[in-house]
């Protein structure tokens, strides 16, 4: 039995030496990935639930590995973060995600507004504020997505005086993920969001009982009091979107629609739609 366990002792720690070489490789990788600008924006677009109009764009990040292909951000965020690089590969889409849409903008497209996923890194990035006060971003046009889980360093003066200025700057707040976590309503409702969007976890099992469709109704309730929009993600199809719209939610994103897509994709494809 003792010999056994010395085995499996030492299969954990060849597993761990190779998970450790792999995340290794990854992180020299990532690094090497930020320098040739390989880390770039996905679109996918939203959509007025009453209208169908496209009035925003999700720019979500792509890592497109020269070997591996297109690498998803559930495989190079963690890693990311570790490496305390999350800020600027936020900084490279936005960056990126502002230049198509002047471009777009050149080609006929109007999209009345981006979003972006910020992390809690970028905000703690001390230029940060003087940065986007010298891209001149017109007011109304830019969205930052702050996961819910941000609200747990609310209490954070310093945070909340540079989510202050970001607004100051015309800059909209719009909390991700709401309702997946245990932040307290109050404390994000705090940060007076333009937008909450409605974590897919409450959106998707919406087609199955009363008492899901009560929970997001009382969301959508909540930001009809507060005069804060309300956007659904993880909207798979028009039976979800058709219930969404009744329940008074206002913006709808999801697979129904669009998945995200690359730019001159995205281009052909809200092009196409401005003339249905
Ligand atoms: P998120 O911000 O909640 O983004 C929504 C995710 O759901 C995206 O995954 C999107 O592709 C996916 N999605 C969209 N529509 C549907 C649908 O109808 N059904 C389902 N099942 N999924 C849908 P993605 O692109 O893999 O991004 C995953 C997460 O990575 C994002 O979740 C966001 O938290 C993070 N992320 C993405 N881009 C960035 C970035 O530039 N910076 C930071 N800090 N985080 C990012
Ligand atoms: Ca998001
Ligand atoms: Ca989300
Ligand atoms: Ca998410």
């Amino acid at each position: 039995a003792k010999r056994r366990g010395r085995n499996r002792v030492e299969a954990f720690n060849d597993e761990l030496r190779l998970r450790t070489v792999e995340v290794k490789r990854l992180s020299d990788e990532i690094l090497r990935g930020l320098e040739r600008q390989e880390f770039r924006p996905f679109f996918q677009p939203q959509f007025d639930a009453e209208t169908l109009e496209i009035v925003g764009v999700e720019a979500l990040a792509r890592w497109e590995h020269p070997t591996r292909g297109f690498v998803p951000p559930d495989v190079f965020l963690p890693v990311a973060e570790s490496l305390n690089v999350v800020a600027r590969i936020d900084e490279a889409i936005l960056e990126q995600a502002l230049f198509q849409t002047i471009r777009w903008e050149g080609l006929g497209l109007d999209i009345p507004r981006v979003s972006v996923n910020v992390s809690c890194q970028r905000l703690h990035d001390d230029g940060l504020v003087e940065k986007l006060r010298a891209m001149n971003i017109r007011p109304g046009s830019l969205t930052f997505e702050l996961l819910e889980s941000i609200s747990f360093d609310a209490a954070d003066d310093g945070l909340k005086r540079v989510i202050e200025e970001i607004k100051a700057l015309g800059i909209d707040i719009e909390i991700d993920d709401f309702g997946s976590g245990h932040a307290s309503i109050v404390s994000l409702l705090e940060l007076s969001p333009k937008r909450l969007k409605i974590d897919r976890r409450l959106v998707q099992p919406l087609l199955e009982s009363a008492a899901q469709q009560s929970l997001v109704q009382s969301i959508v309730d909540i930001g009809k009091v507060r005069g804060i929009e309300t956007v659904a993600e993880g909207v798979e199809t028009m039976e979800h979107a058709e219930l969404l719209r009744r329940l008074g939610c206002d913006i709808l994103q999801g697979y129904a629609f669009a998945r995200p897509m690359a730019s001159d994709d995205f281009l052909a494809f809200a092009t196409a739609r401005a003339w249905m």
